[in-house]
């Protein structure tokens, strides 16, 4: 899931997480989207060991009422004012009845819905049934829902991030949503823990084809390093690093024309925790990753050239041979590295 981690305050539990605002694209047209985070009481998941790469849970709050999570929302909309979509997020499941009870869940939507806004919500598979898609349709006819599928492999699900759910789990649940007649939004991971660049790289363009078939848009997310996960104790040990955006471009390149919508935002974009090249071409990269995504023209994805996509093509060829393969053989080569 793409946003910036957030970190727990002292602040009211009436009080949402984050709220933003941006743009949104809605057929073919840039609208101003309000994006929401609920504290909630957290993902289920994450209760029973939770993805590796995970650190939203964070600002999850098991003191949180069914009341709290109605005033939080009820308070972002406020804030907001003028907007033609909103992006309501939790640190887990909108659908988990034990994170939202479906009443709570049911008055979002019918407010949004009251408002003529469309919705959109994230959730696990498990929690996507026929019985509770129906329940959405009543409240609000305009949905889309996001499914963090990461990956196609289920290895990769099982070993690398700790899912908890496979492939199949996702596919029954994208056709159910199919079914409905309501928009899928599917999230792809790139570079969970254990995968060499190149390993990465490859699973994500085979999970973008798998993905597509089912998807109105996906998503490409890089890992960022988030507080207090597995990938972070990695990462500080040298034995991680966040995938290049020179594999994020390749990625989206040969990815184009598979999905309807493919859209990428690296969180953390061009930092030492999040998706980054040399420092020097980042940024030029960012952009065009930024207004590929808003125009869906591959005409805009830029390749500046650059000494460090050398370096790039090196660690794809080379890093599959050196033991413990993920390690980030960049760091060890700067000058003045001193090892973790
Ligand atoms: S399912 Fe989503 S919210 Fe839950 S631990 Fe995994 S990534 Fe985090
Ligand atoms: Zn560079």
């Amino acid at each position: 899931m793409a946003r910036e981690q957030s970190h727990p305050r002292r602040r009211s539990p009436e009080q949402p997480a984050s709220v933003w605002k941006e743009k949104e694209l809605i057929d073919g047209k840039a609208v101003d989207a309000g994006v929401v985070i609920l504290r909630t009481s957290g993902c289920s998941h994450y209760h029973e060991g939770g993805c590796t790469m995970c650190g939203y849970n964070f600002e999850s709050d098991r003191s949180v009422t069914p009341g709290d999570i109605v005033k939080q929302f009820e308070n972002a909309m406020k804030d907001l004012g003028e907007i033609g979509f909103v992006k309501v997020y939790t640190s887990g499941s909108f659908l988990d009845e034990c994170e939202i009870p479906k009443e709570t869940a049911e008055h979002i939507l019918r407010t949004a819905a009251d408002r003529s806004l469309r919705v959109l919500f994230e959730s696990r598979p498990e929690y996507v049934t026929p019985d509770s898609l129906e329940r959405v349709l009543a409240a609000n006819e305009h949905v889309e829902i996001a499914l963090g599928l990461e990956s196609s492999n289920d290895r990769v699900l099982k070993y690398s991030i700790n899912k908890g759910f496979t492939r199949a789990d996702y596919e029954r649940a994208a056709s159910e949503i199919a079914d409905k007649g309501i928009d899928l939004r599917t999230y792809v991971l790139l570079k969970p823990p254990y995968l060499t660049e190149a390993e990465a790289v490859s699973d994500s363009k085979e999970t973008v084809a798998f993905a597509s078939r089912f998807s109105t848009a996906v998503s490409l997310n890089p890992v960022n390093v988030q507080k207090g996960t597995l990938v972070e104790r990695l990462w500080r040990n040298w034995a991680y690093r966040p995938p290049w955006l020179w594999s994020v471009l390749e990625v989206l390149k040969a990815s184009h024309g598979k999905a309807r919508r493919l859209i990428c935002d690296p969180t953390g974009g061009g930092k030492e925790r999040g998706a980054h090249n040399c420092g020097r071409c980042d940024d030029v990269i960012l952009s065009s990753i930024k207004a590929y995504s808003q125009s869906q023209d591959i005409g805009k994805l830029g390749w500046p050239d650059c000494e460090c996509k050398d370096i790039w093509k090196t660690v794809m060829d080379l890093d599959g041979f050196v033991m413990g393969g993920t390690a980030d053989l960049q760091r060890f080569s700067r000058p003045g590295a001193k090892g973790p």
